[in-house]
C-alpha cells in the first residue's frame, strides 16, 4: 500500500529491513491477546480459550508456507529460531554446518565452526562451489549424517534471493539437510520470487524455515521455526515441555497473534507498487553517483543497498539524519559505529563494503516521502563530490555494480 500524500512530518523512516511499522491488523490481534488472562497450558477454560488463540495462529503460520500446524515451532524471534534450527538439526544430529558467506549475524555467530559457501559478486550463492563442498560431506554407510546447510532466502543488506531451489536440489542429492533463514523474504512474497517459487514446487518440502514477525509488520520479539515434518527436535530451552517439547517457556500469546495477523496481511500486498517506487528512487540515486549492489539479480521488492565511492556509509547515514531520514548501514555493530559490511566483502566489493547505505521502503512508505528522500540524496552526492569525496571519474556517472 504506497500512499501518495504529501511529505510527513518528523523523520521519514526507510529502514524497513531493520524492521517494519507494525500493521494495524497485527496491533487489533495482539490487543485481543492481551485481553486473555490465561495460559495457554492451563487446562481450565481461561487457559483452553487462550491454547484455542494460539493454535489458530499457529495454523495460519504453518499453513501460509504448506506446512501442518504442529510442525510450526514459536519462538522469540528469526535469531532464537536460526539457533534452534543450528543447534537441533545440526549439532544435536552431528552433521557438519555449511552457511552462506553473506549469511546474518543470527546464524553466523551461532556456529563459529561452519564452513562458507562462497557467493558471487552479485551475492547470489556459488551452486557449483556449494556442490563440492557437499560432495565431500556426502554420508557413506556409518557416517555421519550428511551435513546441515544454512541459506538465508533474501539477505538483509542487499536483499538478493538466493538459488533456493537449485540449493534444495544438491542437498537432496547429497542427503544434506537444508536450513532456509526466510526472515526477509517470509513477508514480502510475490508470486515470482524465488522463495515463493521454491515453496510452491515443493523443493523446500524437506526443509525449515526461520520466520520474523516484526519483518512481517508484527511485533519485535516473537517469531518461529516452521520443520519439514512434525517431529522431535532438541530444544534450546526444555522448561515445561511446551511447543511439543521443541521450545520450553509459556508462549507470547499476544505476539504470536500479531505475527500471524501480520503475515495474513503482508499477503493481500501489492508489492508491485513498492518496487516501481523503489526502482523510481533507485534511479535517481544512481544519477547522483552511486553504485547498486547486487542490481544484476533478483532483490526484494523494497531494499536498494548503494555505494557512494569515496564517501564513508558513516557520513552519509549522519548527513542523512541530521535532514530526517532514518536509513541504515550494510552493518551497525551494538556500539552504533558503522562496520565494514561482511556482505560486500563476501561479494568482492572491497572499499565498497564501507561505504554502503541501506534504503528499506517499508510495507506503508509515502511516494511524496519517498521522492523528496532522493532529492536530498542527489544534494548530499553533490556536496561530498564539491568536497572532493565521491569518486566520480571511476563511476562514469554513476551506475550499477554487476
Ligand atoms: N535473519 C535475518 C536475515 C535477519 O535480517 C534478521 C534480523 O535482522 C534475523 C535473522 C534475526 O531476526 P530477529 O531480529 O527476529 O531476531
Amino acid at each position: 500500500m504506497v500512499q501518495d500524500t504529501a511529505v510527513q512530518q518528523g523523520p521519514v523512516y526507510l529502514d524497513a529491513n531493520a524492521t517494519e511499522p507494525l500493521r494495524p491488523a497485527a496491533r487489533a490481534a495482539m490487543l485481543a491477546g492481551l485481553e486473555q488472562t490465561g495460559n495457554p497450558s492451563s487446562v481450565h477454560a481461561a487457559g483452553r480459550r487462550a491454547r484455542i488463540m494460539l493454535e489458530e495462529a499457529r495454523q495460519t503460520m504453518a499453513s501460509a508456507f504448506g506446512r501442518e500446524a504442529d510442525c510450526c515451532v514459536f519462538t522469540s524471534g528469526g535469531t532464537e529460531a536460526d539457533t534452534l534450527a543450528l543447534h537441533g538439526f545440526g549439532r544435536a544430529e552431528g552433521r557438519a554446518i555449511l552457511i552462506g558467506a553473506t549469511e546474518h549475524d543470527a546464524i553466523r555467530k551461532a556456529a563459529p565452526e561452519a564452513s562458507l559457501i562462497p557467493v558471487d559478486g552479485q551475492g547470489v550463492i556459488d551452486c557449483m562451489a556449494l556442490e563440492e563442498m557437499l560432495a565431500a560431506h556426502t554420508p557413506g554407510t556409518g557416517d555421519r549424517p550428511g551435513p546441515l546447510v544454512c541459506i538465508m532466502a533474501a539477505n538483509n543488506e542487499t536483499g538478493v534471493y538466493a538459488p533456493l531451489r537449485d540449493v534444495a536440489s544438491l542437498c537432496r542429492q547429497h542427503g544434506a539437510f537444508l536450513h532456509v533463514d526466510a526472515v526477509q523474504a517470509a513477508g514480502r512474497m510475490q508470486e515470482r520470487d524465488e522463495f515463493s517459487l521454491a515453496l510452491k514446487d515443493g523443493s523446500l518440502a524437506g526443509a525449515s524455515l526461520a520466520l520474523s514477525a516484526h519483518k512481517m509488520g508484527g511485533p519485535k520479539g516473537a517469531g518461529a521455526l516452521l520443520l519439514p515434518e512434525d517431529r522431535p527436535l532438541a530444544p534450546l530451552l526444555p522448561g515445561g515441555g511446551q511447543e511439543r517439547g521443541r521450545r520450553g517457556g509459556t508462549p507470547a500469546l499476544a505476539s504470536h497473534m500479531g505475527m500471524a495477523a501480520a503475515l495474513e496481511e503482508s499477503r493481500k500486498q501489492d508489492w508491485t507498487l513498492l518496487e516501481a517506487l523503489r526502482d523510481e528512487l533507485e534511479g535517481v540515486m544512481v544519477q547522483a553517483g552511486a553504485l547498486i549492489m547486487g542490481h544484476g539479480v533478483a532483490r526484494l521488492s523494497n531494499t536498494i543497498s548503494a555505494v557512494l565511492p569515496g564517501v564513508a556509509a558513516q557520513m552519509q547515514l549522519m548527513a542523512l539524519d541530521i535532514e530526517g531520514y532514518c536509513v541504515s548501514a550494510g552493518s551497525a555493530c551494538s556500539s552504533g559505529k558503522v562496520a565494514r559490511s561482511h556482505v560486500l566483502e563476501a561479494m568482492g566489493q572491497g572499499e565498497a563494503a564501507g561505504q554502503a547505505i541501506r534504503v528499506s521502503l517499508p510495507w506503508n512508505a509515502e511516494a511524496g516521502a519517498v521522492r523528496a528522500f532522493g532529492q536530498v540524496y542527489a544534494l548530499m552526492a553533490q556536496r561530498f563530490a564539491g568536497r572532493g569525496l565521491l569518486k566520480r571519474s571511476s563511476l562514469q556517472g554513476g551506475g550499477r555494480a554487476t
